[in-house]
């Protein structure tokens, strides 16, 4: 307790230990960083291993080890966010003592960027296929027991499956189950399950087959990717989303984040870009957002509507954008969010920086 620190040889590299008890082991990592949050660890238990990957900023500290003994499925994760302390409590299945927490496989211990890191999946349920739109459906995923994986707002997964004896992976960005706006901490259901919001393309690669897995199917999910951060809505006062087709998905749990989380914020605009009226993605609960809630603002632009007079037409253009984009009081803090086809996302940031809009104020969605 009364040790003194040498802080001028500080070793930042994360580090663990592990106790028992007659029923439990617990494994606990030292991050060594503040502001530690559930988000930042993931945990899978398969098999009896155990890989416990810590995202420390773009770095990522990994336990990996073949059990000693059998654990229960149930596994918890406590993190002291202060502190940066991990822990990690098994349940034994026979209360005997370890002698060791086991062996280390591949990559234990080790602290590398994470880009360095690879993917990793585990296989998740189909729980539920319900229609959004003509093409467009939800599929419910329910993450393994021993799972603990948090998807970030403004994040992407990757799905993998083999098609024609060959392994494709796309990606796709988790949606919550509606747009609330009485959304405050993630539910225990988030935590716990992935909903995706996919369009199915007729003719695509991998759409097709995922369309064709039948309730009670597992489908390989990874972890966690993208560049966006929650401290760049922390101070904000004007949110804009430039969302095209299913470049809507990232916008979805942004949207129920920045509603409750960000009290500064005083107006939050959609403008959504659609083929036609048939195609937009949650029209009725964005409408009633829009009611319920007096930030909120949303706008539909059709570039092939089946009938005339039936909202604005076109494609994103720099008039569109001057028009769209007005602050809510003069120097306020503002961002603009663009996500849809590659073209669009291009188009869109090129005109933003014609208006003027600097780097910061910009965020494009991607892989
Ligand atoms: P593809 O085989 O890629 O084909 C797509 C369409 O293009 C089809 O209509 C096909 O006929 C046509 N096509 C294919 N090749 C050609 C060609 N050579 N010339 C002309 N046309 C062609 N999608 C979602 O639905 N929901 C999401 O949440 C989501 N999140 C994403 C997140 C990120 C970061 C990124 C980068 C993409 C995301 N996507 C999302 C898109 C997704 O990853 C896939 O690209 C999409 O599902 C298409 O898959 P596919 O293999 O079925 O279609
Ligand atoms: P879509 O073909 O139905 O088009 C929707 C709208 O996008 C059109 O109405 C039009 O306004 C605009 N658009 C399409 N092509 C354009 C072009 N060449 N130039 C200017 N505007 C154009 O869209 P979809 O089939 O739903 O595709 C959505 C796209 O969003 C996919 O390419 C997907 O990969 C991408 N996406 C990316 C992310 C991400 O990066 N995080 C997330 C989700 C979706």
């Amino acid at each position: 307790k009364n040790k003194v620190l040498d802080t001028s040889s500080k070793d930042l590299t994360p580090s663990y230990d592990w106790f028992q008890t007659d029923y439990l082991v617990t494994v606990v990592i030292y991050t060594k960083q503040k502001g530690m949050n559930s988000e930042m660890v993931i945990v899978d238990h398969q098999d009896g291993r155990l890989r416990v990957d810590s995202i420390l900023r773009d770095y990522s500290y990994l336990l990996h080890i073949e059990l000693s003994y059998a654990v229960q499925e149930d596994i918890t994760v406590h993190i002291a966010e202060k502190v940066g302390k991990v822990e990690i409590v098994l349940k034994k299945k026979d209360n005997i003592p370890w002698s060791k927490l086991g062996q280390p496989l591949n990559s234990h211990n080790s602290f590398i960027k994470c880009t360095d890191r690879g993917l990793y999946y585990r296989k998740c349920k189909l729980i539920s296929k319900t229609e959004v739109t003509h093409d467009t459906k939800l599929f419910c995923l329910m993450l393994p027991q021993s799972t603990h994986l948090q998807v970030p707002v403004g994040h992407h997964i990757y799905l993998k499956q083999i098609i024609a004896g060959t392994e494709i992976v796309k990606p796709y960005t988790p949606v919550s189950c509606s747009l609330k706006s009485d959304f405050k901490e993630p539910s225990h259901h988030d935590s716990t399950h992935l909903i995706l919001m996919i369009k199915i393309y007729p003719n695509g690669l991998f759409t097709p087959e995922l369309d064709h897995l039948q309730i009670g199917d597992y489908i390989s999910v990874s972890n966690s990717e993208g560049s966006f951060k929650k401290s760049q809505v922390q101070t904000l006062e004007d949110l804009f989303l430039l969302a095209a087709g299913t470049g809507f998905t990232p916008m979805v749990k942004l949207l129920n984040y920045v509603l409750t989380n960000v009290c500064s914020l005083r107006t939050v605009k959609l403008m959504f870009f659609n083929k036609t009226e048939d195609d937009i993605l949650w029209r009725n609960q964005l409408e009633q957002l829009a009611l319920k809630d007096k930030r909120f603002e949303v706008q539909f632009i059709l570039s092939e509507p089946k009938k005339e007079g039936t909202g604005k037409q076109g494609k994103i253009s720099s008039s569109l954008l001057s028009d769209f984009l007005k602050r809510s009081k003069k120097d306020s803090k503002l961002l603009i969010c663009v996500c849809g086809p590659a073209p669009f996302t291009e188009q869109g940031i090129q005109f933003l920086q014609d208006l003027g809009y600097s780097k910061e104020e910009v965020h494009r969605f991607t892989a």
